[in-house]
């Protein structure tokens, strides 16, 4: 039986008073939940009012390729930048771009709420916001944009700054120490990890500026020798009435992958050097004599002496950087084998003799290039071989890896296409670097 029929007025039931605290607290999540509501619709509809920040967009201007383009825009050196750069293009990665056509950039371009940097991106971090701040500023002084922040109220954002904190920091202590350099500023001119202008003469001028596309190399040394070079030639062929000196093609190549290493943050030595040869897009490349070795030293004829000369160098600056610490250093040699003129013959390598690591570097490229030609030659089997053998600079080198690498017969006219179009020379030192770039 309910006592509410029977009230006396004296006696009031506990029930009555408990009532309403009862409604209440029966009320009071639905309340708290309809008040919760109420704040977050009015939350929604003031974040709607905010539109996501758009990406800034530039023209593609001749001869840019997306690691030039990114360094005018100072967003070089993060990883991050150069994949955001191709997911917001829908762009499968490939560098080159076409001249005069729009490309989103990894900047978003937020509103600025004309209180802070902070406020307006909803970070707390100072130092994150003072770069910000000192990139826009850059922008208006490099011309990149016209008016300020403040005047149009678009804050340029680099993708790097609030998407890869990791790299930002890695970037900013980097600069601040600089590259392990046991031998002196002088003679290491092509050697750098830190930004800077990052132009490197060696390439010629296509192509001497070189961006810094990754950190992945960083803090590690290699040491590219292009075969012969100087009063040898090298090996030879014919072609369309051409010689084909073997110096000049691997020359070529070694260029091409010395280039890839920088720009992926490594401290490459170039140790054949010529002096008014850059990296050449020509089919037929003229051959000549005045190559030297690093440090300006005239190259020998006699055969000896000249693998001497390089192996001495090499091991010299081994030694420099063993003593800094940096163990991950290694030798790539790169020449063209000459054989009958009717056997093709694919890339292959050969390794220090005894040496595991060596071994495993030089399968690793093999891998590569298996790869690579099922992709690309599926029709053709790749023949390449990996074997052991006592050179001369894989012996007398100290270096801890190190690996000779024959790009294919010279005086085959298949195999001439490999060296021939220069499109296939990068692509034998972009498959080498990638094989190095691996896991
Ligand atoms: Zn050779």
């Amino acid at each position: 039986m309910c006592c509410f029929s029977s009230i006396r007025p004296s006696f009031v039931c506990p029930a009555v008073l408990a009532a309403p605290l009862l409604l209440l607290l029966l009320c009071y999540p639905v309340a708290r939940g309809l008040a919760q509501r109420s704040i977050t619709a009015s939350a929604a509809v003031s974040k709607k009012k905010e539109p996501a920040p758009i990406h800034l967009k530039v023209l593609a201007q001749p001869g840019d390729d997306v690691p030039t383009l990114l360094q005018r825009y100072h967003l070089d050196g993060y990883e991050c930048n150069v994949s955001e750069f191709f997911k917001i293009n829908n762009l499968k990665e490939d560098y080159r771009l076409k001249v005069k056509t729009a490309y989103k950039i990894p900047v978003q371009v937020f509103t600025y709420n004309g209180k802070s940097i902070r406020t307006t991106l909803g970070i707390d971090d100072w130092q994150t916001a003072i770069r910000i701040d000192a990139y826009n500023k850059t922008a208006v002084e490099k011309g990149l944009r016209v008016r300020t922040f403040l005047e149009d109220k678009e804050l340029w954002v680099p993708w790097h700054e609030l998407h890869c904190p990791a790299e930002s920091e890695l970037a900013a202590g980097v600069a601040a120490e600089a590259a392990p350099n046991p031998t002196g500023a002088e003679s290491l001119k092509e050697i750098t990890a830190a930004k800077g202008n990052r132009v490197f003469p060696i390439f010629g001028k296509n192509y001497e500026k070189t961006s810094l596309v990754s950190r992945k190399l960083q803090g590690k040394v290699y040491y590219i020798i292009s075969g012969h070079g100087g009063p040898d030639g090298g090996a030879e062929g014919m072609r369309a009435g051409h010689s084909l000196c073997e110096d000049e093609y691997a020359y070529d190549v070694s260029l091409r992958l010395v280039r890839l290493l920088v720009s992926h943050g490594a401290t490459a030595f170039m140790i054949v050097r010529d002096p008014n040869d850059g990296i050449r897009d020509d089919a037929f490349l003229r051959c000549d004599k005045d190559e030297q070795v690093w440090g300006d030293r005239e190259i020998p004829l006699d055969q000896k002496a000249r693998l001497g000369q390089r192996t001495e160098l090499i091991n010299q600056l081994t030694t420099r950087y063993l003593k800094a610490g940096i163990k991950d250093q290694t030798i790539i040699e790169i020449h063209v084998d000459s054989r009958h003129r009717h056997q093709e013959t694919d890339v292959f390598f050969y390794y220090r003799p005894d040496s595991e690591t060596s071994k495993a570097l030089a399968l690793k490229f093999h891998n590569m290039f298996l790869r690579k030609y099922a992709k690309i030659r599926s029709q053709k089997q790749y023949n390449g071989t990996v074997s052991a053998r006592s050179l001369f600079t894989l012996r007398e080198t100290i270096t801890p890896l190190a690996v000779y690498i024959e790009l294919g017969n010279i005086r085959n006219d298949w195999d001439q296409q490999r060296l021939v179009i220069p499109n296939n020379r990068q692509a034998l030192a972009n498959w080498l670097c990638a094989a190095l770039l691996a896991p």
